[in-house]
């Protein structure tokens, strides 16, 4: 299975393009970096280690396509707005 790749930052909903600088949980928690940086780089949702998403090479995109299903928390998270 390989990674989700989803879309946004679950926190402040900026878009995250799979060239994107992003960061992900071992469950694929999606953070922006300024999000990232401000969680200190834990995640809000299972507390666990955030990491850089690594960047699929574009030709991969094809037959591995990213996500389209946006993700947002519920609840407001203590990032920049
Ligand atoms: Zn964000
Ligand atoms: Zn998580």
């Amino acid at each position: 299975m390989p990674l989700e790749l989803r879309p946004n930052c679950e926190c402040c909903d900026v878009d995250l393009p799979p060239d994107a600088e992003a960061f992900i949980c071992s469950f694929e928690c999606t953070w922006c970096a300024s999000c990232a940086a401000s969680l200190s780089m834990r995640c809000l949702n299972c507390g666990g280690e955030l990491v850089r998403r690594p960047i699929r090479p574009p030709e991969k995109l094809r037959s591995a396509p990213p996500s389209s299903r946006r993700v947002t928390r519920a609840l407001p998270c203590p990032g920049p707005r």
